[in-house]
């Protein structure tokens, strides 16, 4: 299984500032050399992988990523000066591949790893380069060359930091559409019954937090290892769980029974993660109702349940708060 985040942006190199013409201008002199400098060159796009991002979520807003181009040359043979290069932060693990091709330019994979993906253009040259015995006043000057622009296609594999649980129609799903900023694609997975939801979610310092829907827990502690590798790395790297409990439903704290009895079942170090434990479809219930879950799932659990509703959108900024907290984002 593999939930890939993508992003479509093009990159281009500054242009080559131009060469000039110019001579030199002497006191008594009549007549002085030719002077004109050299453009600078255009600056570079490079990408670089960056341990604090973790999602392509930026790139959904920002496209077009243009390094300074360099500047004209000036008089007495002074060269312009380059462009800046950029440096464009991505994730660790971003594969950058051209566009239309395919064809994989390379992969960042550790933290300050960078990688050049459009060169910019050449400057060009001043009059002084022409100066030659035959022609002692040259006119001739270049003009800078464009930098390279390329279509690119960012590819990250993602891992989900939060994974939701709950019985069915708990209101997983919901919740992950009401949060989400971008949907990934998912691919090749070969347990079409059990494809996670997952969505990237824009957590304050701007960047994205994947939230995956785990339906797969259950029927994983029926069926153990059946699962494959993939599935359970992204389990195991969930740093906090959401236990959704349905308010509306005839017995929520059974519910939450059955859920936490699957999750000691499960293994691999699940019970143990930090869970924030929320009853959602709280308009479903009444006022007197709802305290006496909240009452009866605090004594039970031992924490401080949340009261939400997904579908009204209520309760989902302290969720979130909480989220955040507890993942120290
Ligand atoms: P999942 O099986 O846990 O993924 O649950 P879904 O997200 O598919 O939701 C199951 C049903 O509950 C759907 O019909 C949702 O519209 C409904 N639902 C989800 N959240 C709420 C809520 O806050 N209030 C109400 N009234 N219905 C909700
Ligand atoms: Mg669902």
């Amino acid at each position: 299984m593999q939930f890939i985040d993508q992003a479509r942006i093009t990159v281009r190199g500054g242009r080559g500032g131009d060469g000039i013409a110019a001579f030199r201008r002497e006191k008594y002199v009549p007549a002085g050399g030719p002077s004109g400098g050299d453009g600078g060159h255009g600056g570079h796009v490079v990408l670089q992988a960056d341990s604090n991002l973790q999602t392509l979520l930026d790139f959904k807003y920002k496209r077009l990523f243009a390094a300074d181009d360099g500047r004209r040359g000036g008089p007495n043979k002074c060269t312009g000066a380059s462009g800046r290069q950029l440096v464009v932060k991505v994730p660790c693990g971003t594969e950058a591949r051209h566009l239309t091709t395919g064809i994989l330019l390379g992969d960042l994979i550790e933290p300050g790893q960078q990688l050049t993906v459009a060169f910019g253009g050449r400057g060009g040259l001043g009059n002084a380069h022409y100066l030659s015995n035959r022609n002692r006043a040259p006119e001739k000057f270049t003009e800078g060359r464009d930098g390279e622009e390329w279509p690119l296609q960012l590819e990250l594999k993602l891992l989900a930091e939060v994974g939701i649980i709950g019985l069915p129609n708990a209101g997983k799903s919901t919740l992950i559409a009401v949060l989400s900023a971008a949907r990934p694609k998912i691919a090749d997975y070969p347990f079409t019954t059990l494809i996670p939801n997952l969505g990237v979610v824009r957590r304050p310092s701007g960047d994205g937090t994947v939230f995956a829907d785990i339906p797969g827990l259950i029927a994983g502690a029926a069926q153990g290892a059946g699962l494959g590798h993939d599935f359970l790395r992204h389990i195991e790297r969930t740093r906090l769980l959401i236990h959704l409990v349905d308010a509306g439903a005839e017995d929520p704290v059974g519910d939450l029974r059955v859920v936490e009895k699957e999750l000691i079942a499960y293994g691999h170090g699940l019970v143990d993660r930090p869970r924030l434990l929320v009853l959602n479809k709280q308009e479903l219930a009444s006022e007197d109702q709802l305290q006496r879950v909240v009452a009866e799932l605090e004594a039970i659990s031992g924490r401080d349940p949340l009261t939400i509703s997904a579908v009204m959108g209520r309760g989902l900024d302290s969720l979130l708060g909480r989220v955040w907290s507890t993942l120290g984002v």
